[in-house]
């Protein structure tokens, strides 16, 4: 398997990148990690005649905290970086347990964050945590930047709203009062394997009320998708493990999965129903984010 030729730049700045991007136009594609397209260039389903690589742009890497903003993580970070940063440790555990449970170290190595959001495969792991720590993202184009809930990112399957000429540079995390968030995955295999169906949650437990809950689900719908009937269902509600069941039984009628080699769309509703009650459980018992 030999890749096909392609032309390529590596440039010094976001704008510069930009630029590159909206001169070559749908010739050309941003390359990050490139687990994704390699694969496809090497399998021969993609054969770009120019890659822009983002490896240069070192500023994207970071993951800092900006009071008053929140946690900003670089697309340009890896999924092992999401693995090992302390600042999630200490704010947002549940995003690098999330990233953990991705792909083989290999791919984590070198897989970033922004390449898995734009890729926007309906199985993708970090979507839906972030979604339900309400993350927006910046995207900066040869016409300005702008930032966008993470949610509205995501238009079709493998489809964003991403402009051709525009680079993912940062994902805000903001603060917030949720006191647990998780996110559970169910693959074929205990390590390695795609999502079958996953679930994340994100809630806010005031004495045993749920006050606030955010729950999105993955693989079960072109986007990863908030499950907002059950949202309003869980919040004012005290905690119990029946309203915990029913919640589950609410999230399995806001998806629309398919059947594939991986699962039947009913096998798909069963784990939503299972996965939402767990993860609910998971995020109120363990009392921080
Ligand atoms: C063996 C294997 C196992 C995997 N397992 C998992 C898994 O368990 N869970 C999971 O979610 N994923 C998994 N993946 C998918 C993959 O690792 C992720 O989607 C990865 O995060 C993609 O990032 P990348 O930097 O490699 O993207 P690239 O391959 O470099 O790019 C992917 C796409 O995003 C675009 N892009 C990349 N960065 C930017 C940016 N900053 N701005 C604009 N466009 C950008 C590129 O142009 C391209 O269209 C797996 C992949 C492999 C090969």
């Amino acid at each position: 398997m030999y890749l096909p030729d392609f032309e390529y730049y590596a440039p010094d700045s976001v704008q510069e990148a930009c630029k590159l991007k909206a001169e070559f136009g749908p010739r050309a594609m941003f390359f990050s990690g490139g687990t994704d397209i390699m694969h496809k260039m090497k399998i021969g389903t993609l054969a770009p005649e120019i890659l822009i690589s983002l490896k240069n742009l070192e500023a994207l890497k970071k993951i800092e905290y900006v009071p008053g903003k929140g946690v900003v993580i670089g697309a340009r970070a890896t999924h092992n970086d999401l693995v090992n940063s302390e600042i999630l440790h200490k704010k947002y555990m549940s995003v690098s347990e999330a990233a953990h449970q991705m792909a083989a170290n290999q791919v984590r190595n070198i897989g970033t964050v922004g390449g898995n959001l734009i890729n926007a495969v309906p199985s993708a792991d970090l979507p839906p945590i972030l979604m339900a720590l309400d993350a927006s993202v910046k995207l900066v184009g040869t016409k300005g930047e702008r930032v966008i809930p993470l949610e509205e990112l995501f238009t079709g399957v493998c489809k964003t709203c991403c402009c051709d000429d525009e680079i993912l540079t940062e994902i805000i995390i903001p603060d917030q009062k949720m006191t647990g968030s998780t996110y559970i995955k169910f693959g074929l295999r205990r390590s390695g394997a795609l999502a079958v169906a996953g679930v994340a949650v994100a809630v806010e437990v005031d004495k045993d009320v749920i006050k606030d809950a955010r729950i999105v689900l993955g693989a079960v719908y072109i986007t990863p998708k908030r499950a907002i009937e059950s949202e309003k269902f869980l919040i004012g509600e005290k905690i119990s493990d029946e309203l915990l069941a029913e919640a589950g039984k609410i999230s399995c009628t806001e998806c629309k999965p398919i059947s594939d080699m991986r699962g039947s769309a009913e096998y798909r509703q069963n784990l939503v129903e299972v996965l939402t009650k767990r993860a609910l459980r998971k995020a109120i018992d363990k009392g921080h984010v």
